[in-house]
């Protein structure tokens, strides 16, 4: 038993729908559930649907709805051949349905109006992709993630209740691959990135979710492997956007892998790895130009672990200094009071070093977060900031050619362990941005 999961990407329009149906059905061996994304940029268009929602915007939202539908309609068309057929239904009334909730006034909470709105990008790839395998001849069934992975109420990035998540799982998907009289090489297909509560709401697990999706999946029925299938040939040792001459990562950790993750390798959502490790699931990594090909394997084995140097490039970023108006020492009580504060806006701490009398900080630059905790500190410390900065990780870094890595660049702070290195740097064309309370 497998789990495949297919992001955006690969199912960004006609011709991806028909080669991920391709890969579906070449697997011949035992019963195999399938994990599916939000087409193409679908995602990001609902949560801009959701902004002009809840900003009165209504002609605006209605454009987007549109477009979107459109989006949809036209991939069915080229994919369905039948002008009748039931998914045409599916679209229009999906569609009809959002187009009435967002006449209404929106409620108070926006990330439960967001969940609401965002989640259709998933509902209706995945009856997309159950049609047309129905109609190529693949043996499968649609299920609703809302009734598999169940979460708690917190809207946007909703926590996994592992219990009643098994149950479901168990009952509904392996329930229904162990039927009397099931035919040979049952595919189960269901929603990445969404969940439900146990009054039926619906909820999603935070963006880029559905590797996740798929590893609770994996984990609650004991699947023998996870394929994510990418437009990449595997784990790569750098962004092919940011870095020429990637190299492939055969074989990596578990460990290794959520290093990766942590220092913000997109290839894989962070919390991803925590439930295959648990039950020692392998994952595979390939791509869906080249099914044939190996890819990459992230298990209990570390064979390339140490081979390479990998890097991840984090921009904009934010560098902050602080310095305690009284000259008091950067010690217990200081670090306490910006550590709170910063986890009271809900802001992760990318990097952080500290010397007698300043602290500096680098992380992600929010417009939302960000003046609030300016203007909150500020009341004690003196401030300095940098904007537009970029943070770069290199793990394995005596590998590494680091001249390349730095060409244009300014380092503004390293940090050094055995294994990793980290710069702040700035481009060699940008000036310091502010310099405030000195
Ligand atoms: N469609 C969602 C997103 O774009 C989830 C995912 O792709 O993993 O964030
Ligand atoms: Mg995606």
């Amino acid at each position: 038993m497998k789990v495949y999961k297919f992001g955006g990407a690969s199912v960004k329009n006609a011709d991806a729908v028909r080669n991920v149906a391709a890969i579906i059905n070449s697997h011949n061996a035992g019963p195999l559930t399938v994990v599916v994304s939000a087409m193409d940029k679908t995602t990001n268009m609902l949560e801009k649907l959701t902004g002009t929602y809840f900003s009165g915007e209504l002609e605006v939202a209605k454009t987007i709805l549109d477009e979107v539908k459109n989006f949809h309609l036209a991939i069915a068309s080229e994919l369905f051949t039948r002008k009748n057929h039931t998914i045409f239904d599916i679209i229009e009334r999906t569609f009809y349905h959002l187009y009435y909730y967002i006449r209404e006034t929106p409620g108070k909470n926006y990330n439960y109006e967001y969940d609401r709105i965002v989640s259709t990008g998933e509902m209706i790839s995945t009856q997309i992709v159950s049609e047309y395998l129905h109609q190529t001849g693949v043996h499968n069934r649609w299920f609703n993630a809302r009734d598999l992975i169940i979460t708690d109420s917190n809207y946007r990035d909703a926590g996994v209740d592992w219990l009643k998540t098994e149950k479901a799982v168990k009952s509904k998907i392996l329930g229904w691959f162990k039927k009397p009289n099931q035919k040979p090489r049952p595919v189960a297909i269901t929603q990445g990135f969404v969940g439900g509560t146990t009054q039926g709401f619906v909820t999603t697990l935070g963006r880029e979710g559905s590797d996740y999706s798929a590893a609770i999946l994996a984990y609650t029925l004991g699947a023998e492997e996870v394929v994510i299938w990418k437009d990449v040939s595997g784990l790569l040792n750098a962004d092919p956007k940011k870095l020429n001459n990637t190299i492939l990562l055969q074989n990596i950790s578990y460990q290794e892998a959520i290093e990766l993750a942590y220092y913000g390798a997109t290839v894989i959502h962070p919390k991803t790895l925590k439930p295959l490790l648990k039950k020692n699931i392998p994952l595979k990594v390939k791509s869906f130009y080249h099914p044939e090909q190996e890819g990459s394997v992230i298990n209990k084995e570390y064979l390339n672990d140490n081979s390479y140097a990998s890097y991840i490039f984090k921009s904009n970023q934010m560098l902050l200094s602080i310095f305690p108006k009284d000259f008091s020492f950067i010690a217990e009580v200081n670090l306490s009071r910006i550590f709170s504060e910063f986890a009271r806006q809900g802001i992760k701490i990318n990097l952080m070093q500290n010397s007698a009398l300043s602290f500096s900080v680098c992380f992600d630059e929010d417009k939302i977060k960000t003046p609030p905790l300016l203007k909150n500190l500020k009341k004690i410390y003196h401030v300095k900031y940098n904007t537009g900065v970029e943070l770069i990780t290199i793990r394995h870094y005596e590998k590494a050619n680091l001249e390349e890595i730095l060409q244009g660049k300014d380092i503004l702070m390293e940090q050094k362990s055995r294994t990793t290195l980290q710069w702040v740097v700035k481009s060699k064309r940008d000036e310091v941005v502010a310099a405030e309370g000195l």
